[in-house]
């Protein structure tokens, strides 16, 4: 009885001190998605992800989970530009920068994260601005990894960028991502060498832990102005009586007129 007691206590123990699942949901990030079509003879447009699973919204989520981050999705339009159906960095007129100059908030923005879905990005799986919103997904290159599962945190990593990460502050390199010699786990490190999960179940802080966000970098991209707070549930409430009685004072005025 006694070791079993003991037995119960420990696990309690082992639950208290073992990382937080996810931290509640206390700022949301919208992202405007455009999807690129190329229309030359005919119209075929860039992946939107898998099926049943646009954007690949769940891996996103549970990743940015560790910051208390939810992250939505609303699509805003294709865009029918058969020269940024695959774009070209190495190419005049043609590369990322290009393409975010001609739609959506037209480049980098304080405010907004425009995503855009092209077929292919020359040499790369995805850019996204450093410290601004704005990123782009070479979906053909990414739905084919991993044998057509995915590369399912690449979204999340260009997300990372967008919000600062990660900066010379908290030991970023040039290339804006943790050093190669720090964990490959880190969701900031370079996709060259970062373990890149197959499954939810791998993602931090399940599984193999891959992805990971340090309390640093939480720190650091809660005060981007890419995020809006959710209001607290009594927030909610007195916004909730204000509105009702604004309704009644309404309701007053229009019946002494
Ligand atoms: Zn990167």
């Amino acid at each position: 009885m006694k070791y079993g007691a003991f037995k119960v206590v420990a696990a309690s123990l082992a639950l208290l001190s073992a990382p937080a699942l996810a931290a509640p949901i206390t700022k949301t990030l919208s992202v405007d998605v455009y999807q690129v079509c190329n229309d030359a003879g005919l119209t075929v447009c860039a992946a939107t992800g898998p099926v049943g699973n646009a954007y690949f919204t769940d891996s996103t989520n549970k990743i940015w989970a560790q910051a208390g981050i939810g992250v939505s999705f609303n699509f805003v339009s294709k865009v029918f530009n058969s020269g940024f159906y695959d774009i070209n960095d190495g190419v005049a007129g043609d590369g990322f920068a290009d393409l975010a100059a001609a739609y959506g908030t037209h480049g980098p923005s304080a405010t907004n994260v425009d995503m855009f879905l092209v077929n292919t990005v020359a040499g790369a799986f995805g850019e996204g601005w450093f410290g601004a919103g704005g990123l782009v997904m070479a979906m053909q290159t990414i739905m084919n990894f991993n044998g057509g599962l995915g590369r399912i945190d690449t979204l999340a990593h260009e997300i990372g960028h967008n919000l600062g990460l990660e900066p010379a502050s908290l030991g970023g390199d040039a290339g804006g991502h943790v050093p190669s010699n720090a964990t490959n786990d880190s969701l900031m490190a370079s996709g060259a060498w970062r373990n890149v999960p197959t499954t939810l179940a791998d993602i931090n802080p399940d599984g193999l832990g891959y992805d990971k966000l340090s309390l640093g970098e939480i720190a650091f991209v809660l005060d981007s102005t890419l995020l809006r707070d959710i209001p607290e549930p009594g927030t909610m409430a007195l916004l909730a009586i204000a509105l009702l009685s604004i309704a009644g004072s309404r309701r007053r005025a229009k019946a002494r007129s």
